[in-house]
């Protein structure tokens, strides 16, 4: 896998070319203003790679290299060993994000951060690797967000639909806005429940 620790060499808010100083801590994009944090564009860059290479080995199949029991019949695939490098590869991608989320990303990026924690957590935390009550978190945080942006696209749809739209829809809009309203609340409090719990330093900064 890419190991260099070179961070994007294109904006990923505007895509426009990023012009990284020799000194300093941070860069500004010439093409939207975005403030972007070295460091933390650095370890998003390496948790990136990390992720991406340990999918792409997890889709050649889980369970090379883990020798004469590698499969059983009875097994539950989340039960199984992982292959050593992807092991290390989910790792590196949980070690970047965390030291991304602590440095600061810009909102796309965090998005794309709890998803990939989200995955991370899910694959490792079957086998003992990762504490139930982070992947709990990022789950939860994964799903939250989800549940936020259809939130938002039914407000819009709500606010733009006219009195002539049927009457049928309107309400079923409203359920499912209401619905999505109350899960949004009950998950933002389990979120804060579970990270006095977990003791976070470096919760990302989305808009849950
Ligand atoms: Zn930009």
């Amino acid at each position: 896998m890419e190991t260099d620790d070179q961070p994007a060499e294109l904006c990923p808010i505007c895509q426009a070319e990023l012009a990284w100083p020799d000194g300093g801590d941070c860069v500004v994009c010439s093409g939207c203003g975005q403030q972007l944090s070295v460091l933390g564009q650095r370890a998003f860059a390496r948790a990136e790679a990390a992720f991406l290479s340990a999918r792409e080995s997890l889709g050649r199949g889980y369970w090379t290299g883990s020798g004469r029991r590698a499969y059983t019949a009875k097994a539950r695939p989340d039960a199984l060993p992982l292959a050593p490098d992807v092991v290390r590869d989910l790792q590196q991608a949980y070690a970047g994000l965390h030291a991304a989320f602590g440095l600061g990303l810009p909102e796309v990026q965090l998005r794309a951060g709890v998803e990939m924690m989200a995955e991370v957590m899910r694959l490792l935390a079957p086998r003992g690797m990762a504490s139930p009550l982070e992947t709990e978190y990022w789950i939860k945080m994964a799903f939250g967000l989800a549940a936020r942006d259809e939130l938002l696209s039914l407000q819009q749809r709500l606010e733009h639909s006219k009195p002539a739209a049927g009457l049928l829809q309107r309400v079923r809009l409203r359920l499912r806005h209401h619905q999505l309203y109350v899960i949004s609340t009950r998950l933002r409090g389990q979120l804060q429940e579970l990270e006095r719990a977990i003791g976070f330093v470096e919760r990302p900064k989305v808009g849950l």
